[in-house]
């Protein structure tokens, strides 16, 4: 990948490596210091150290207080930090605005964002479960920025499925919103149709008709909603029933150049991963020998053959 076009994700300090949690340790992450950092720029944020909370710190927590949720000492509820982490949240727009995506630390009362623990009042019994309060304000501020926890990301398809979403929207940003045009929006759609497909077959059809609708002059509206409905189409994991339609259909194509033989070895391999017996990358290595012997423009183009940089290794995995 070109420098100068790798995607920028914000990430919690601690999971690089930085010694700033509470008690002066880390939560070092190697799948994205070893492994993601190879076509990733990381900027790394620590907001409880931001707020000067030093460290070592006493450790906070998130608890319901008169309606609120606010991030206070777990040992000593009069030290309330919620809006400092509000604040500071608010103070980095500058410096996160041209961000691709963001991996937040898990389980944190300021990073974490599916399932951080939320007490009552007094502290004694958890009664939900709320994103804490930084990533909720940049997940506010940044609705379509794609986020994800660290700890999700050892799972594959949930990896998968950021990578994903990361290196769309760097390519939206770049190729379409720093100089929009109908020409390009459309260009873009017709690029990733295969993609929304194998997310989600509805949202790429609705994505369609907005793109279709884009007139020169008159271009906001339409930008903001294909973006919102963009992400929320690739936010849905590509199931392998989708992968198996998508990959038919564009066989469909490729069929009428093939030999009977690449014909049987084809239905054989795409079979196989119908079943479950092989992963994604089979079909597509496949797939992808058929598309440049075709040499078929619009196949060739298409970001589902290559939607990132193929040495990640991530279609081996799902
Ligand atoms: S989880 Fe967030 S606040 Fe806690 S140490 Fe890591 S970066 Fe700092």
């Amino acid at each position: 990948m070109d420098n100068s076009k790798r995607p920028q994700i914000g990430v919690s300090a601690c999971l690089l490596g930085e010694q700033v949690r509470f008690d002066g340790g880390h939560k070092k992450s190697s799948l994205l210091t070893d492994r993601l950092r190879d076509v990733f720029d990381f900027q790394a944020f620590c907001p409880e150290v931001a707020i000067g909370m030093g460290i070592p710190r006493r450790p906070i927590r998130l608890i319901e207080r008169g309606g609120q949720v606010r991030a206070v000492g777990s040992k000593d509820a009069d030290l309330d930090v919620t809006d400092k982490l509000a604040g500071y949240a608010a103070s980095l727009e500058a410096k996160i605005s041209h961000l691709d995506g963001y991996v937040f630390m898990q389980k944190s009362p300021s990073c974490g964002v599916f399932r951080v623990k939320l007490y009552n009042e007094s502290g004694d019994a958890v009664i939900g479960v709320r994103a804490g309060v930084f990533a909720a304000k940049v997940m506010q501020a940044h609705p379509n920025m794609p986020i994800e926890e660290a700890g999700r990301l050892n799972e594959p398809a949930l990896l998968e499925n950021f990578v994903v979403r990361v290196c769309c929207y760097r390519e939206w940003k770049e190729q379409v919103l720093a100089a929009p045009s109908p020409d390009k929006l459309q260009a873009f759609h017709r690029r990733y149709k295969y993609l929304l497909m194998a997310h989600h077959p509805q949202d790429q059809i609705l994505l369609g008709n907005i793109a279709a609708q884009a007139r020169a002059g008159s271009m906001k509206g339409v930008l903001e909603q294909y973006e919102t409905s963009l992400m929320r189409c690739l936010a849905h994991r590509a199931q392998r029933k989708n992968h198996f339609h998508v990959l038919t259909n564009i066989s469909k194509v490729l069929r009428k150049t093939m030999s009977a033989w690449q014909k049987r070895e084809w239905d054989a391999v795409l079979t196989d991963y119908r079943h479950g017996v092989i992963p994604l990358v089979a079909p597509l290595t496949l797939l992808k020998h058929y598309c440049s012997a075709t040499q078929d423009g619009f196949l060739a183009e298409q970001a589902y053959l290559q939607p990132y940089p193929s040495h990640l290794g991530l279609r081996n995995a799902i």
